[in-house]
C-alpha cells in the first residue's frame, strides 16, 4: 500500500522512516529540501506538492507545525484536496486546534474523503523508536483501517472520540507536560539554592509519587544545561494558546496553564523560543540567581 507523508521535520522524518522500515511504499513532501532528500535516500519517492502526494496515495499523513500549516497543505493551492481521490483517508498527526481539525475534515468530506486527527506524544526519541503514544479522533471504521499503520509509528493508538477528540486529548497532554516542567523547575531551583545537589534530589524522588516521565526525560537534560530541542518552547506556546482558546470557548477555566504560558512568553522575550521546553527552568534560575547543575549550585 502506498502512503503519502507531508511534513518531514523533527517528528515527521523519523516517523516516515519507520513506515519505510515496515515495508510500506512512501511518497513524501516537505517545503524544505534537506529532510526530503534524507527520506528519499532511505527509500521514499519525492513528490512536488501535497496535491502530488495525494494523487499517488490512498492514505495521506500530515505532520506539520500548527493549524494554518495544515490548512495550507490540505486545503490550499496545490494542497491535498486538489489531488486526492474519493475514498482516500487523511490522517493529520500534527498537534492543532480541535476546531481546525473539524473544519478541515468537513471540507475533505465534500470530496468523499475521510479524516482522522491523530496527534502524538513522546517527542523525537519515541518518534525514532516508533513508540509514540497516538491519540485519535474520528470514525471507528476509519480508525480500524489505519490502526496497523499507526502502530508502526507508535506503541499505542487510542480512539478517543469523534473528529477533534485526538487534539482535545493532546491539549490535555500538553497542559500536564507544561505544568510538570514548571513544577520540576521550581523544585530543582529551590533545592539547589538550599544547598542540596539537584542530581541527588532527582535520584531520591524519581521512584516516588513525584516521579514522572517528564521528570525522567527533562531532569537529566537540565542538570547538564542542555536545552537542545526536542520540543521547542515556541511549539509549546502554540499548544497552550490552542488550550486557552479551546478552554475559553467552552468556559473551562485553566488558571495554572495561563501562568505557565506567561513564563513561556517571558522565555520568548529572552530569545529562547527555539530551545527545548525543559529550558523553561532558566526563568526560575534567573529569579533565584542560581544555576541548577550536577553537583550543586553554579
Ligand atoms: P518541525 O517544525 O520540526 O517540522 C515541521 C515540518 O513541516 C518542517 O519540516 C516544515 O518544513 C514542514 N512544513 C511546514 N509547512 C509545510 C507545508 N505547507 N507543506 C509541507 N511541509 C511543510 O516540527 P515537529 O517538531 O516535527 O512537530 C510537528 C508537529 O508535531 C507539531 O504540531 C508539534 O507540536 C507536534 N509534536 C512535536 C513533538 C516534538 O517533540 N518535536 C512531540 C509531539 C508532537
Amino acid at each position: 500500500m502506498r502512503i503519502g507523508f507531508v511534513g518531514l521535520g523533527i517528528m515527521g522524518k523519523p516517523m516516515a522512516k519507520n513506515l519505510l522500515k515496515a515495508g510500506y511504499e512512501l511518497v513524501v513532501f516537505d517545503v524544505v529540501e534537506a529532510p526530503l532528500k534524507e527520506v528519499v535516500a532511505a527509500g521514499a519517492k519525492a513528490a512536488t506538492s501535497p496535491s502530488d502526494v495525494a494523487s499517488q496515495c490512498e492514505i495521506i499523513i500530515t505532520m506539520l507545525p500548527n493549524s494554518p500549516h495544515v490548512k495550507t497543505a490540505v486545503l490550499g493551492k496545490n494542497g491535498v484536496i486538489e489531488g486526492v481521490k474519493a475514498g482516500s483517508i487523511v490522517v493529520d498527526m500534527s498537534s492543532i486546534a480541535p476546531l481546525a481539525s473539524r473544519e478541515i475534515a468537513a471540507e475533505l468530506a465534500t470530496k468523499g474523503v475521510e479524516m482522522l486527527d491523530a496527534p502524538v506524544s513522546g517527542g523525537e526519541p519515541k518518534a525514532v523508536e516508533g513508540t509514540l503514544a497516538i491519540m485519535v479522533g474520528g470514525k471507528q471504521e476509519v480508525f480500524d483501517k489505519v490502526k496497523d499503520i499507526l502502530l508502526k509509528m507508535g506503541a499505542s493508538a487510542v480512539l478517543c472520540g469523534d473528529i477533534g477528540a485526538g487534539n482535545v486529548t493532546k491539549l490535555a497532554n500538553q497542559i500536564i507536560v507544561a505544568l510538570n516542567i514548571a513544577a520540576m523547575s521550581e523544585a530543582l531551583v529551590l533545592a539547589t539554592k538550599a544547598g542540596v545537589d539537584p542530581e541527588k534530589v532527582f535520584d531520591a524522588i524519581k521512584g516516588g509519587l513525584a516521579g514522572s516521565t517528564v521528570l525522567n526525560a527533562k531532569a537529566p537534560m537540565v542538570l547538564q544545561g542542555n536545552y537542545k530541542p526536542g520540543f521547542r518552547i515556541e511549539l509549546h506556546i502554540k499548544d497552550l494558546q490552542n488550550a486557552l482558546d479551546t478552554a475559553h470557548e467552552i468556559s473551562a477555566p485553566i488558571p495554572l496553564t495561563s501562568q505557565v504560558m506567561e513564563i513561556m512568553q517571558a522565555m520568548k522575550v529572552d530569545g529562547k523560543q527555539t530551545e527545548d521546553h525543559g529550558g523553561l527552568i532558566q526563568f526560575y534560575e534567573k529569579l533565584a540567581g542560581v544555576k541548577v547543575r550536577k553537583g550543586g549550585a553554579q
